[in-house]
């Protein structure tokens, strides 16, 4: 059995991630989306509202789990038992952080494999501070996030401005 882990921020999930989640779906029989404590970013929302966000956008899909952690992305992934972690990369800018980050991954634990996937062209350019922007500033989002996350972000910015 593959299992394999999709860490990230996910301050909010978008259509981007979403589109990664699939496609790493359709190539392993098992996926854990977890949901990092990152103590160097300040989120706009909780862990436990970003898991639900993403526990709601996928209801659907089979073989998925979503859970949160705080620590080494290794170390969880050897205690849910994932042999790879999975991450997207949009445009060349995204590459320079993840190959070091990849890098120093296989030196902590050379039996996790990274595995790199890019999304449908459509989202290349998408992430979740541009959504958390345009949000703020009142911008339509309705082509980037589901809509459990517009609605999320609509409360989150009323009465701004
Ligand atoms: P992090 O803070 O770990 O970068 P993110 O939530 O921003 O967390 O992203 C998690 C993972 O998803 C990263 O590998 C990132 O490159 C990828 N990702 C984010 N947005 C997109 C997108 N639009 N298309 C493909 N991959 C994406």
């Amino acid at each position: 059995m593959r299992k394999v882990i999709y860490p990230g921020s996910f301050d909010p999930v978008t259509f981007g991630h979403i589109d990664i989640i699939k496609r790493a779906r359709d190539l392993f029989d098992a996926v854990v989306v977890t949901v990092a404590v990152n103590p160097t970013k300040s989120p706009l929302f909780t862990v436990e509202e970003r898991v639900h966000f993403i526990k709601e956008s996928i209801k659907d899909f089979t073989n998925i789990q979503v859970d949160s952690f705080d620590g080494l992305v290794v170390d969880h992934a050897k205690s849910v038992g994932a042999s790879g972690i999975i991450r997207g990369l949009r445009a060349i800018s995204d590459f320079e952080f993840e190959f070091q980050m990849a890098l120093m991954n296989r030196k902590l634990a050379n039996d996790i494999a990274t595995i790199f996937l890019m999304p449908h062209e459509k989202y290349t350019y998408l992430n979740s501070s541009i959504v958390r922007n345009l949000a703020s500033l009142k911008g339509d989002i309705s082509d980037f996030v589901p809509p459990i996350v517009q609605n999320a972000l609509k409360k989150k910015f009323e009465g701004n401005n």
